[in-house]
């Protein structure tokens, strides 16, 4: 049996001791794809059942979060942390509020953090947790509550050297601020145990901006090297949180026109672009109102040029680039063919794993280039590494120098993903070049334990 062989059977096993979790096979294989490949050209270096430990999370944490609402009532939800892989540095990974998550997620986003933390070259593992609690319809008092209360479950497996959560979907500045406060009464430390923190108790500059400018400088430097730009190319992006805004904001920035957002309830459309200053106060809605697009349409102070249609797909139109920056797997196949259909050249996946499997399938035989979120969306993690060391230090960076930083590393990563995804002809598959640049040094440091 070669290595191919032994790495599709450690493969069969784990998804039957795994069954149900879709989303976690499903990252596994897009990443397996390429490093079964890989692996097989270069069979002399690598030992299959090392790698056959990267399948598996070093620890998984269920727990239960007791929170009083504001009637009085005792409210449960259900809490988990997946300590991925702490390889080459300290668990570190988001935390997601919402009701529809499972342990699925957390293991998918987990097993993803660990390769994109890889491929910022900075030293962190990788983890994700979260909670089935809804933030939607509830009060900031039950909102802090709840936070005060995941905190004091969380705060035993966290620390600066052990696992360091951050925000993703439903957890931003405020939520963040509630569990570090509740974090340093509860251990009596004010360290980096946090990331995403606001800048006046120990975060960073640019930590809130960093997913959306990472995935914009990253965009930028793949459209230079292929000698052409991002000014004036048609931008659609779905989502209408942190990494959607922000990345709108570069977007207009750097002069590209940004025609739709989104969110579970409708998309907001501008034929002409959306206006910086639309952009801004969609921000500022956001972090102070925590509503819908719906609900801010009619309040901005420049609706000028803007349509909202309930339901509607973010998708239809004509575009070069498509931004799916809400959650994963909301581009299945049929929206993949309305991405083809509109004139799309490029997929830039700034939320994880956005597309299907059949979706993946659909881009490839088209000729829409494919750049995967691990790569793309690394930007916000690279930061809170950043953060983590600017705590570590004592320091605060200014926002020119944590701004730069963040542009090398995306460069960085771009260059991986062209060193090895490069293919005959001179193409590049960033997708396979981000799998085997994150594998590759996730695997040098596991050798180095188990080799
Ligand atoms: P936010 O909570 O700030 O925003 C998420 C947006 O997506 C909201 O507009 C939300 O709409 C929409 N959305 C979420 N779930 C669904 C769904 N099931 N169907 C339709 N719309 C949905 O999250 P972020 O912007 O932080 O995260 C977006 C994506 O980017 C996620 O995949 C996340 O994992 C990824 N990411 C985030 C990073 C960060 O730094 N924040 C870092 C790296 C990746 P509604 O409010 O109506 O639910």
């Amino acid at each position: 049996m070669g290595i191919r062989d032994n790495l599709e059977a450690h493969l069969e096993h784990l998804k039957s001791t795994t069954q149900g979790e879709h989303n976690f096979h499903q990252a596994v294989d897009e990443l397996f794809d390429d490093v079964i490949s890989y692996v097989e050209q270069n069979e002399s270096e690598y030992n299959d059942q090392v790698i056959n430990r990267m399948l598996y999370p070093d620890r998984v944490i269920n727990f239960s979060v007791a929170w009083v609402d504001d009637e009085g009532g005792l409210q449960v939800n259900q809490g988990w942390r997946v300590q991925f892989n702490n390889a080459i540095g300290p668990y570190k990974g988001g935390l997601r509020l919402h009701p529809d998550v499972s342990l699925d997620d957390f293991k998918f986003l987990g097993f993803e953090q660990t390769f994109k933390d890889a491929l910022t070259g900075l030293p962190m593992g990788g983890g994700k947790g979260g909670s089935d609690f809804n933030p939607k319809g509830r009060s900031n008092p039950e909102i802090r509550r709840f936070c005060q209360a995941f905190m004091t479950e969380l705060s035993r497996y966290i620390g600066p050297d052990q696992d360091i959560p951050a925000g993703d979907i439903g957890v931003g500045g405020r939520e963040l601020g509630y569990m570090f406060g509740h974090y340093k009464q509860l251990t009596g430390k004010f360290h980096g145990a946090l990331t995403g923190k606001g800048p006046s108790f120990g975060g960073s500059c640019i930590r809130t901006e960093a997913t959306g400018y990472g995935t914009v400088y990253f965009l930028e430097q793949v459209l230079i090297d292929q000698d052409d730009e991002l000014k004036g190319k048609r931008c659609a992006l779905s989502g209408a949180g942190n990494v959607s805004l922000y990345c709108s904001q570069k977007l207009i920035e750097k002069e590209a026109v940004v025609l739709t957002l989104s969110d579970s309830q409708g998309v907001l459309r501008s034929e002409e672009g959306f206006t910086q200053e639309q952009i801004t106060d969609l921000i500022e809605l956001k972090e102070t109102n925590h509503g819908a697009l719906k609900d801010y349409k009619d309040t901005l102070s420049d609706t000028s040029g803007l349509k909202y249609t309930e339901g509607g797909d973010v998708w239809d139109g004509e575009y070069d680039i498509a931004i799916p920056s809400a959650t994963q797997n909301e581009v299945d196949e049929a929206e993949a063919k309305a991405i083809i259909k509109a004139g799309a050249k490029i997929m830039c996946q700034a939320a994880n794993m956005p597309c299907t499997k059949a979706a993946v399938e659909a881009f490839k035989s088209s000729d829409v280039q494919n750049l995967p979120s691990k790569a793309v969306n690394a930007g916000g993690v690279a930061v809170s590494g950043l953060e983590r060391a600017q705590n570590a230090m004592g320091m605060s960076w200014t926002s020119e120098k944590v701004d730069d930083e963040l542009k090398s590393i995306m460069k960085n990563i771009v260059k991986a993903c062209q060193d090895n995804g490069k293919l005959e002809g001179g193409k590049v598959d960033y997708s396979r070049g981000a799998n085997i640049a994150g594998f590759k040094r996730v695997y040098k440091a596991m050798a180095a334990y188990y080799g």
